[in-house]
């Protein structure tokens, strides 16, 4: 009897080894299988890329749903011809191609490219489908009679790494993107050559629970009840205005995420802060509700939008033209940072810049290194936008925290709408009676812009 049982055991144990050898095979072989899937897909989307063409990628930004990207490519690399365009192109696993014209100058040693001057232009993430992308530069020269076509690679020279981004909610689907930086390796006659190369991989995926498509901040709120009228504040109008909006974009589809959801002051930089929340949630826009106020009483009233410069500014008017007709009121007659019809790009002013950099030396704290007649005024413009819009630490006032998220390269497209005049009478009267013809105005611009 004890010997049989001994017996059994062996046998029991030898075959569950035999199994768990066989496991290990079959996974090995996967993973064989899959690394020489890839690299077969390398090599085919490498194949165009002589080794030295090399070019550095010295930034890359997502405002909004759009990635930027700069950098530049030695002039010794293709000096003596003449360079008739700079493409970069975005290839897939099956070398499609789609190009996207660059802006490209000669300066000193390098030929300096950009994809868009325009923070919120570039390659729009929303459009794309699940694929594997890759990021190339394509130079096309004149020589003699022909045209040739070189490609480069990019190398990462920015001081940025890999990033995540969600796209918008639309029908209950969303898409995970992943930029990263990778090498390939390869050998030619026993050579040793590596490729840096920027990916691109795009997948559908459900969303986080703690991801957002829309931050909306309702203006003010606690003890700071912002602008008053007639028994009227300001912070009780935005949150209303704000809740509303919301749920009307919900019944849409979209996932939205308020600043504050009751009366009360929130933190500019602190956890779940005003400027802060935005980053946190990984939004790709953020709406900050205002009414504004003049110092006397303003009895024609109008909509005043508000962004950041260096932008496309399509998403601005729209809100700006879409209130003004869905409503009835008028174009703001304000035409200080008056850009186009109720729309308004404020930055600080020479004076501005001196007297900020002056008072936050007398309060001891280093001077802004971002702040220039290029950043905007506006808090909640600058503030959210991270390095596109040089945000900063506000030594202005004493009590505000740090902006963690001042380095950012990736943060929602910021807008401040002004909706009306709380003190002009027609927009006061209108605001309260005609509520939902302002939200179907801004929701409207929002729909189709992301359309
Ligand atoms: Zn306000």
């Amino acid at each position: 009897m004890e010997t049989n049982k001994v017996v059994i055991k062996k046998v029991v144990l030898a075959c569950i080894i035999v199994i768990l050898m066989l496991i290990l095979a079959v996974i090995y072989n996967r993973i064989l299988t899959n690394r020489k899937e890839e690299v077969d897909v390398l090599q085919q989307v490498f194949s165009n890329i002589e080794k030295e063409n090399t070019a550095y990628l010295t930034l890359y930004t997502i405002y909004g749903n759009h990635l930027n990207i700069s950098g530049y490519i030695p002039l010794n690399l293709i000096s003596d011809v003449n360079i008739k365009d700079i493409k970069l192109v975005l290839q897939d696993e099956n070398k499609n191609e789609k190009e996207y014209n660059l802006k490209y100058s000669l300066e000193g040693e390098n030929y300096i490219f950009k994809l868009s001057e325009n923070i919120n232009e570039g390659i729009n993430l929303e459009k794309l489908t699940d694929d594997n992308y890759f990021i190339f530069l394509k130079i096309i020269q004149n020589v003699e009679e022909n045209e040739i076509v070189k490609y480069f690679s990019l190398n990462n020279a920015s001081e940025y790494e890999e990033n995540e981004y969600y796209t918008l909610t639309s029908n209950m689907i969303n898409r995970k993107i992943d930029i990263s930086f990778n090498n390939y390796q390869y050998e030619i006659k026993e050579t040793p050559y590596s490729l840096e190369y920027i990916q691109i991989k795009v997948a559908q995926t459900e969303l986080p629970n703690d991801v957002y498509d829309i931050v909306i901040d309702a203006g003010h709120g606690g003890r700071d009840p912002g602008a008053m009228y007639d028994g009227k504040e300001e912070a009780d109008i935005t949150l209303d205005y704000s809740i509303k909006l919301k749920e009307k974009l919900e019944t849409l589809g979209y996932k939205v995420k308020l600043t504050r959801e009751k009366d009360e002051y929130i933190d500019s930089y602190g956890e779940h802060g005003r400027a802060t929340t935005g980053y946190e949630v990984k939004a790709k826009l953020v709406l900050s509700i205002h009414l504004n106020s003049t110092v006397i009483e303003n009895p024609q009233g109008g909509v005043e939008i508000y962004t950041s410069n260096n932008t496309n500014l399509d998403l601005a008017k729209s809100f700006a033209d879409n209130i003004v007709s869905y409503t009835g009121t008028g174009y703001s007659p304000n035409n200080i940072a008056r850009v186009l019809d109720g729309v308004y790009v404020r930055t600080y002013t020479e004076q501005e810049v001196q007297e900020a950099i002056e008072y936050a030396e007398d309060l001891g704290y280093t001077p802004y290194e971002s702040l220039s007649t290029q950043t905007p005024y506006l808090f909640m413009i600058r503030e959210t936008g991270g390095i596109m819009t040089h945000a900063y630490i506000d030594g202005r006032n004493k009590t505000l925290d740090n902006n963690p998220y001042i380095d950012s390269n990736i943060a929602p497209e910021a807008y401040l709408l002004e909706i009306g005049f709380i003190n002009s009478q027609n927009d006061i009267n209108n605001l309260l009676k005609n509520q939902e013809s302002y939200i179907n105005a801004i929701v409207n611009s929002i729909v189709s812009n992301y359309q």
